[in-house]
């Protein structure tokens, strides 16, 4: 994770400035949609459902030529509106092709356009600016030896394109990259043109569902790109280093994605986009990105052992069911993307390696105690701390999320949990979802009120005990940096 995530609680004058005049009739909107965790981020007063992205590559030391278009739905009398934008210097705006006023205060975008936007119409905002991948080390381009890749979870993509940057407003996006011809480009999505002209190759990719901001992915340097093909002919390319010294270690490593993706649809079922696979690069980041159908890791995570890795590889895969398809409706509800992913890395940790399910689980439990003390409950996590670059990435919305899953797994029994996630997966497919979503449906496919229950493991300051172990006791005492073969109950990934 790389985030920095300045102090944003208090309300500036800009910011009173722009709330008052949301209240006014076709005044503007507010500077964020009021998120908990960062109030800044996206926008309130329209819609956007598509990104159509536009790079000119010079080298992962200069800033980046781009002309950003967005289309949007206007959902209020919009007499200025604010993107999320910084890392770049703005060069024009249009709006509905006239050239609109604007101004840079923060993080904001503010765009005057010469006539007012009525509500209910369409909005298309092209913006022309630059990319700086050197302009700041707290998220959005991340420089690899050869070229530049993109690490925007939680709020860094407004660091690399202006948008709308909240996960509630996913968009359809294109991207269209130029780059030296002896370069590759990749991007989320399926591959449409790649044409060379003189000294240059300009790479088209599209997305065929929805994603938000945070899961865009542009992976341009010297690469190698490996297709194979998955389950039920699903598309699979992986993006490594066209001189790697270890291709064959590595090949062997990404070629483990085929099964983990036939074992997850056994778990939830069907695979949720149109392809899927693993971007390696050569740099240390700290942590695993489950960038939308092209995860990011570390090329010395996936060198690691078998057992170490390949769970890992399995807690990205799960995040293109949760997180990616179906996406947190607010940050504060992050523990779905999360808690999800680490109990299937748990699950398969176990199935695959040898590992005692009940006994990681238990090492867990006897941490989360101190984990609640250190971020909060689960679904009502602490804020970031300023300038923390781990931000809300602490083990609450991962460990415990997973120990809430497990209980309720305990509570309602293996095949009503099946059938929930399943349900979960399906009916909140390229959407939006919350944790009230979640308890309401788990509700209804065990035909139980377990609002209580959850509650008590999602929002709870304490840890309640565990079904069917009334022995458990979570005193703390665990260690919370455990890494038992890949099942870190603490890495961010
Ligand atoms: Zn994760």
């Amino acid at each position: 994770m790389i985030g920095h995530y300045a102090r944003r609680g208090t309300l500036t004058a800009f910011a009173v400035l722009v709330l008052t005049a949301a209240a006014l009739p076709g005044g503007a909107s507010p500077a964020g949609v009021g998120d908990r965790l960062y109030p800044d981020l996206g926008n309130a007063g329209y819609d956007v459902f598509n990104y159509d992205i536009t790079f000119d590559y010079h080298g992962n030391d200069q800033p980046l030529d781009a002309v950003t278009r967005i289309d949007a739905l206007a959902k209020d009398n919009l007499t200025s509106f604010d993107l999320d934008f910084a890392r770049g210097t703005v060069r024009s705006v249009q709006v509905n092709g006239r050239p609109a006023q604007y101004s840079t205060e923060r993080e904001e975008l503010v765009i005057t356009p010469g006539m007012p936007v009525p509500a209910g119409s369409r909005l298309r905002i092209t913006v022309t600016h630059t990319s700086d991948p050197k302009a700041g080390d707290d998220g959005g381009w991340i420089r690899t030896p050869d070229g530049l890749a993109m690490a925007n979870q939680a709020d860094a993509a407004h660091r690399v394109f202006p948008c709308s940057d909240h996960p509630s407003d996913k968009a359809r996006f294109a991207f269209h990259v130029t780059a030296p011809k002896d370069l590759t480009v990749v991007a989320n999505g399926l591959r449409e043109a790649e044409v060379t002209g003189g000294p240059a190759t300009t790479w088209t990719y599209r997305t065929s569902h929805p994603m938000a901001t945070e899961l865009a992915q542009v992976s341009i340097g010297h690469s190698t790109v490996l297709h194979r093909t998955g389950p039920h002919g699903l598309p699979l390319r992986d993006v490594i280093g066209a001189a790697d010294n270890d291709k064959d270690k590595l090949e062997k490593r990404l070629a483990l994605t085929s099964g983990q993706i036939d074992w997850m649809e056994k778990q939830v079922g069907p695979y949720p986009f149109e392809t899927y696979g693993i971007l390696s690069v050569d740099t240390t980041t700290g942590f695993e990105l489950e960038t939308e159908t092209l995860s990011l890791f570390e090329r010395h995570v996936l060198l690691a052992s078998e057992a170490d890795t390949a769970p890992v590889m399995v807690h990205e895969l799960a995040h293109q069911w949760f997180g990616d398809s179906v996406t947190p409706a607010s940050w504060s509800d992050v523990w779905l993307n999360e808690g999800h992913a680490t109990w299937y890395q748990w699950l398969y940790a176990a199935e695959k390696y040898g590992l005692k399910l009940e006994d990681l689980v238990r090492t867990a439990y006897r941490g989360d105690r101190k984990v609640r003390d250190a971020g909060g409950p689960p679904a009502a996590p602490l804020p970031p701390a300023a300038n923390d670059k781990l931000g809300i990435f602490r083990p609450n919305i991962y460990v415990s999320g997973a120990l809430a899953l497990y209980a309720l797994r305990t509570e309602i029994g293996p095949a009503a949990f099946k059938r929930l996630e399943r349900a979960w997966v399906t009916r909140h497919r390229d959407g939006n979802a919350s944790t009230r979503d979640f308890i309401a449906l788990a509700s209804q496919i065990s035909g139980r009120d377990l609002t209580g229950f959850l509650d008590a493991w999602l929002y709870g300051k304490d840890t309640p005990p565990m079904p069917g172990h009334s022995d458990w006791k979570s005193d703390g005492t665990a260690p919370a940096t455990s890494k038992p073969h890949g099942v870190s109950i603490t890495k961010h990934a």
